[in-house]
Formats: structure tokens, C-alpha cells, sequence
């Protein structure tokens, strides 16, 4: 390590050096109260100088940070209390020069009216061997979900970005990256650490990284990046979390908690990645590292509960294209994977992606002393091509017979325990698997102290309980005053709502007693950005609403939402949905993404539409409009359009769902009506994982299922079918032969 980048590691000392320094140079304090007072101090600044920000909310401020200060003494920016400066409004922050450092500042409430919410440059003056360290950017987005931003740019060389609390990117675009585009930005030495990545939640796109290093462009180039002591709260965005696409990084004892994707070693050579710790606990899409390229090393990584599958695997080695272009994927070669431990994890996946293309499995590889096991005994591997460029020795398989391509694993009789640090071990002697000395790095060292680790989603009937009458407009003002986590509890009666009711927080409408609900207006219930709503035990009809061609019950803002919101349907009974044509229930708009969309015992009868329409983002650019779609145990009678049109188009391969489940539920008479386009009952284009199991299918059309990425995984078991022709399933692109599994079902000609 160079004497500069030791001190940037350890540059929490600066300040107190840059003090003691500046009492021979006069150092000046500017304490500024607005922008002209600012811009009046950084044309003064000099080595030494601080500029605080007056405490409270600096609207529309495009803060440009400028100066040249001295090894030591630093020129600094920050807030004259920590965390009582706020950047609001279409605020950014712009550094250029040396020796610089920024803290305490607050940005929310706005977006940024460039591209970048805090870069290391002024156009094409760039930073060097400065810092920005506790600063928080929290919720700071542009509202057009897919307008395209980030919030972290790093150019320029020996920079630190620590201490910093980043949550709640929803709009498109990474993050955080370290740009690599001029040589003045390669061979940066950058240090990012102690950061905060707090919940990002799942775009429904490309576009959700959190931190991506370099660009395949300048991939073949070192950065010099190391990556270490962060907290990687539930960064979903996206199938990579971390995005190594440059040489020579590292990344080091990182924490990832709960977090869909990978760390992705998608570009460049000799990089390390070491002693980073994933915890899954059993969610969906979590995964570990997926390794690519030449020189890489992985060694003592601990991996716990991740239930990733294919390229989000909780360990990952790709196959690669022989002399492949620089965008491609480049084959594994003179790699050592040693040391890590893989706990009750789903899938080791090796040479992951082998095709006519990526042809070239890893080669003088070594995998040794890993440590596998699951106390369920499943079998982890997945073995996609010949792996004899791996020579696999010393791993230790607890719970699995050794697997059959290769020698090199030995099934041991492990008892395992949960150290003081957190993580799972076997008994002494058994030294494979991760270091007993690894130091977990905890949420609480991370990010900054003064700004609250919030939950990012308020649960369903976490707030209070508040009783609604049938009376005219009751249920209308009960809707405005009440507040996030509610839950309304309707009177028994009968009400007719006038006018629409807004969700703009998460609400529960909650049947006590009979309660039927008609209206008079195209909706129901709309769901406006920040809006989550759940519905129990109400009988809802049509009956009342305008006599004209596409009313919903439930609809989406017609504006971008760039929060994604939650819909549960349970114990409900629809009918008399058929006063016009295309009456749907659920009408999802553009721009708008459900996490999370249940339906659970309940009956749906005479509907002139669809029941959900999930298909508005028609430009296939791999956006969708929906996560997970989960029917359970629920009646479909006499519907004219299909049960869903559920639209995925596009064909690149970065998003997890969308998801489809469907169980022990019954179509009658679903898709039959003129205006079905599909002409199917069930439509999923595009759905990354369907499961369609023990539902009856009676008088209805069939499903139409199009593929139109490589394995999409799609199951349709033990079902019964009367007078309903068999489902169709198309592959759109792979040239692939069908690869549903249609199994044990009733009714179909064999
Ligand atoms: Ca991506």
C-alpha cells in the first residue's frame, strides 16, 4: 500500500491533523446562511479553510466544490450541525480539484437536475484525493420511474467514499459507480467504505445495480477499487448488486443482508473478493458471487440461506466466450476459489451459461477447502459443461454424497454451531469453509449516526383501527384522515361510493359484518404513489358504475409511480362487473410496478373485462408491471377477457420475476368473450417463474405461455381440465425446444 492510500484509508484522522496544521496558515471558518454567500466563499477558500452550511433546507442548490487544499490540510465542506442541512428541491453537488473532503450534508426531498447527484468532477475537471464521508442521500429521485440517474459518481484518482447512508434509489440507473472513461479516472486507488447501502427496492428493469465499478468499455483496465465494510441492506434493484467491471479491485468483508442478486465479477481480471459475508434467510433471488474472467481470486466468503437460482446462484462460475469482444463474457481461467462456506444454500452452479457462444469452461482453476452443507441434504451442483480445468481438492461436502463429475469433496460428519461472530461453523478439526476469525461487519458501523436506519415499508394493519358507517361520503373522509398502516373497519350495510377513493399510503379495508360495496365513478379504488391496499371480506358490484366501455375496481395512478405498492384481495366476492365492455378489476397503468399482487378465497362472477391486466409496458424493454402474482384457492366465473394478461417483453436477462402462482382454484367460462385478444384464459408473456398447479379449468380457452428469454421456469402440474383445450406454450427466441414441465395433469389428450 502507498503512503497516500494509507492515508485516505485512515483519513478520519485528517480533520485533527488539518487542525493542528492550520494554526500556522489562519486557517478561515465561512459560515454561510445562502448561495451567494457560498459562492462568494469557495472563490476564498484555500488549504485549511472550512465552509459550513448554515443549518436548515437549502432549496434548488447546485453546491460546485472547488479548490485545491494540501495533503494536510483538506479544504472542507460541511454542515454547521451534521444532518441539519438539507438539500431539497433540484439540488446537487459537484467536487473538482484536490484535497478535498464533504460532510454531513442531507439530500431528499427533490432529484437532481443532472444526472448525477454527487459526482467527483465539474465537467472535465475531476476530483482527486478527496472524500466525502457521512452525507445522506435518501429517497432522492426523479419521478419518472425509468428516466434514468445516479446517485454517486467517482472520477478522478486516491478518492474516498465512507461513511455514507444511500437509501431508497427507485428510479433507473445504478446507484453508485466508479467511472473509469479517461485515464486521469483508471488506476484510482478509490476507497469505498463503511457505507450504508440501505433498501433499494426491485426496479422491474435493467438499470438497478448498486454499485457498479467501471464499464465493460474500459473493463480490460485496472481500477484499483477496494470495496469494504459496507452493509448491503436489501439492495434488490436488480440480478447484480455489486458489478465488478474493471481489473484489479477488491472487495472485502462486506455484509449482505437480504439482498436479491449477486456480486458479480462481470468484467476484468485479479480482482479479489474476500471475507464478505451473505445472509438470505430463505428469500427469494438471493444470491452470493458469480465469478468470470482471468486471475480472480474468492476466498473466505460465507454464504448463508440463499435460495438464488441459475446466474443469481449463491456461488457461480460461468462459462466464457474463447476470445470473446470486450463486451462478452471471458472465460475463468488461473482462478482460486478457496475457503468459503455455503450454508443451507440452494445452488453452486459451474460453468453456468455454457452455449454454442460461451463454449470455454473455467480453466487451471482451483477450487479447495470450500465448505458445503445443508441440512436437508439437497445437492447443490449444477454442473453445465466439463469441468476438468477445476482441480477441486479439500472441500468438504456435510450433509451430501460427493457428486459424481470430479473427485475432491469429502463427505464429513459435521455438527454444526453458530459462533460468537454470528456465522455457522463445523467442530474443531475441521478446517475447511471460511475463517472462525472473520469479523462480520454489523449494519450499526456503517452509514452515519445521526440519520435513522428506517424499515422502508409500513405492514398492512400496523396502525390503528378505525370504525366506518354506511353513510353517504363516511368512507370517503375516513380514507383522507387516515394514515399509513390503518386499518378501516367497515359497518355492516350497504354503501354506494361517489366519488374515487385515493390510496396514497397503505390502508386495509376490512368487512365487519356484511358490507357491499358499489360505485358510481370509472374505479373504485385508485392506488397513488406510496398507496398499498388490502381488501377483506367485502362484497364489491358493478352494478352502480357509468355505462361506459372500461371501468376497473382497482386501478393504478395514471401518472409514473416510483413506489412500488402492494395489493391483497382476501375473502372478497365481485359480480355484476359487465354493465359496459372491458370491465376489469385490476387495470395496472404504465409506469406503475406491484411488488406484490395477492388474490386469496374469493370469487369473482360475470366480469366483462379482465381480472388483471399486467400488460401495459408494451415497448419490450424488459419492464413489466408486476413482481409476484399469487392466486390462491379462488373462483372465476363467466369472465370475457382472461383471468390475467400478464406482459414481460424484452430479452435481456437482468430482472428476477415476474413471478406467477396459481393453486387450488377454479375457471369456469374465463376468456371466452370477443374482445380477449389473447383469446386465452391465462396470458403470460415473458414470466420468469410460473407455477400452476391443482386449479380445475372448465369452458375456458386455453393458456397461451410465450418464453421469451432462455429458461424461464414454468410448471403446470395436477391440474384438471374439462372441456378446456391443453395450454400452449411458445418459445419466442431460444430456438429452444419447449421447456415446460406439464406433468400429472387431468383432462388433456396425452
Ligand atoms: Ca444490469
Amino acid at each position: 500500500m502507498t503512503t497516500l492510500s494509507r492515508f485516505y484509508k485512515y483519513a478520519a484522522l485528517a480533520p485533527m491533523v488539518a487542525m493542528v496544521m492550520s494554526c500556522s496558515v489562519s486557517a478561515e471558518e465561512y459560515l454561510v446562511t445562502d448561495q451567494a454567500a457560498y459562492n462568494e466563499a469557495v472563490e476564498k477558500v484555500r488549504a485549511g479553510d472550512v465552509i459550513k452550511l448554515a443549518n436548515g433546507t437549502w432549496d434548488n442548490f447546485e453546491i460546485l466544490f472547488q479548490g485545491k487544499g494540501k495533503k494536510d490540510n483538506l479544504i472542507r465542506l460541511t454542515a454547521e450541525t451534521k444532518g441539519e442541512v438539507i438539500l431539497s428541491g433540484q439540488s446537487n453537488l459537484r467536487m473538482a480539484g484536490e484535497y478535498l473532503e464533504v460532510s454531513g450534508l442531507v439530500f431528499k426531498n427533490g432529484h437532481t437536475p443532472t444526472s448525477e447527484v454527487i459526482a467527483f468532477r465539474n465537467g472535465k475537471d475531476l476530483a482527486n484525493n478527496s472524500r466525502i464521508t457521512e452525507v445522506v442521500v435518501d429517497n432522492y429521485n426523479n419521478p419518472e420511474r425509468y428516466e434514468t440517474d445516479f446517485w454517486v459518481m467517482m472520477y478522478g484518482k486516491n478518492n474516498r467514499f465512507d461513511h455514507n447512508h444511500l437509501v431508497g434509489k427507485r428510479n433507473k440507473g445504478v446507484t453508485m459507480a466508479v467511472r473509469m472513461n479517461t485515464p486521469d479516472s483508471q488506476e484510482n486507488y478509490h476507497q469505498i467504505d463503511h457505507n450504508y447501502f440501505g433498501p433499494r427496492p426491485i426496479l422491474g428493469s435493467n438499470g438497478g445495480e448498486t454499485l457498479r465499478i467501471g464499464t465493460s468499455h474500459h473493463s480490460r483496465k485496472n481500477s484499483f477499487t477496494t470495496v469494504e465494510n459496507n452493509y448491503f441492506d436489501r439492495a434488490d434493484g436488480e440480478l447484480e448488486i455489486i458489478s465488478s467491471k474493471s481489473a484489479g479491485n477488491k472487495i472485502l468483508n462486506n455484509t449482505f443482508f437480504e439482498s436479491r442478486g449477486t456480486l458479480t465479477m462481470r468484467h476484468g481480471n485479479d480482482t479479489l473478493v474476500e471475507g464478505n459475508v451473505f445472509f438470505g434467510n430463505d428469500v427469494d433471488h438471493t444470491g452470493g458471487v458469480r465469478v468470470i474472467n482471468a486471475r480472480q481470486t474468492v476466498r473466505g466468503n460465507y454464504m448463508e440461506g440463499l435460495k438464488g437460482t441459475r446466474f443469481g446462484g449463491a456461488f457461480v462460475v460461468m462459462n466464457g466466450v474463447p476470445n470473446g469482444p470486450i463486451n462478452r463474457y471471458d472465460p475463468v481461467i488461473d482462478s482460486l476459489i478457496e475457503n468459503n462456506s455455503l450454508i443451507n444454500s440452494d445452488n453452486l452452479q459451474l460453468g453456468a451459461g455454457s452455449d454454442e457462444e460461451r463454449s470455454a469452461p473455467p480453466s487451471n482453476t482451483v477450487f479447495e477447502n470450500n465448505l458445503i452443507y445443508n441440512e436437508d441434504g439437497r445437492d447443490v451442483f449444477t454442473v453445465y459443461d466439463d469441468m476438468s480445468g477445476i482441480l477441486f481438492d479439500g472441500n468438504v461436502l456435510g450433509s451430501m454424497d460427493p457428486p459424481e463429475f470430479t473427485t475432491g469433496f469429502v463427505h464429513e460428519h459435521l455438527k454444526m454451531s453458530r459462533a460468537e461472530n454470528g456465522l455457522m461453523y463445523p467442530q474443531a478439526g475441521i478446517d475447511a469453509g471460511a475463517s472462525r476469525d472473520l469479523t462480520v461487519t454489523a449494519k450499526d458501523v456503517t452509514g452515519v449516526s445521526w440519520y435513522p436506519k428506517t424499515e422502508p415499508t409500513i405492514e398492512f394493519q400496523s396502525g390503528k383501527t378505525i370504525s366506518v358507517s354506511s353513510d353517504e361520503g363516511a368512507l370517503f373522509s375516513a380514507v383522507q384522515s387516515a394514515e399509513a398502516g390503518d386499518t378501516l373497519s367497515l359497518s355492516a350495510g350497504d354503501y354506494v361510493v361517489g366519488k374515487f377513493l385515493k390510496v396514497d399510503k397503505p390502508l386495509t379495508f376490512k368487512a365487519n359484518g356484511n358490507v357491499n360495496l358499489s360505485f358510481e365513478r370509472s374505479t373504485l379504488f385508485e392506488i397513488l404513489d406510496g398507496g398499498s391496499l388490502q381488501l377483506m371480506g367485502l362484497n364489491i358490484s358493478g352494478k352502480d358504475a357509468p355505462d361506459y366501455k372500461g371501468n376497473s375496481v382497482i386501478r393504478t395512478s395514471p401518472y409514473a409511480m416510483l413506489q412500488n405498492y402492494r395489493l391483497e384481495v382476501i375473502d372478497c366476492n365481485f359480480e355484476d362487473l359487465d354493465i359496459n365492455q372491458s370491465f376489469n378489476v385490476v387495470s395496472a397503468a404504465k409506469g406503475t410496478f406491484a411488488d406484490n399482487i395477492l388474490i386469496k378465497n374469493s370469487n369473482f362472477e360475470t366480469v366483462s373485462g379482465a381480472i388483471l391486466k399486467l400488460d401495459t409496458e408494451t415497448e419490450d424493454y424488459g419492464i413489466y408491471n408486476a413482481e409476484y402474482l399469487t392466486i390462491e384457492n379462488s373462483n372465476f366465473k363467466d369472465v370475457e377477457g382472461a383471468l390475467v394478461d400478464y406482459y414481460r417483453g424484452g430479452r435481456d436477462e437482468s430482472t428476477f420475476g415476474p413471478h406467477f402462482n396459481m393453486t387450488d382454484s377454479k375457471l369456469t367460462n374465463v376468456g371466452n368473450g370477443p374482445r380477449n385478444k389473447s383469446k386465452a384464459s391465462v396470458h403470460l408473456h415473458g414470466v420468469q417463474v410460473t407455477n400452476i398447479s391443482e386449479n380445475t379449468f372448465e369452458k375456458s380457452t386455453p393458456f397461451l405461455v410465450t418464453h421469451t428469454v432462455s429458461e424461464p421456469k414454468t410448471k403446470i402440474f395436477k391440474n384438471k381440465f374439462v372441456d378446456t383445450a391443453a395450454p400452449r406454450v411458445v418459445e419466442l427466441n431460444s430456438g429452444l425446444e419447449p421447456t415446460a414441465m406439464i406433468e400429472d395433469n387431468e383432462g388433456l389428450a396425452p
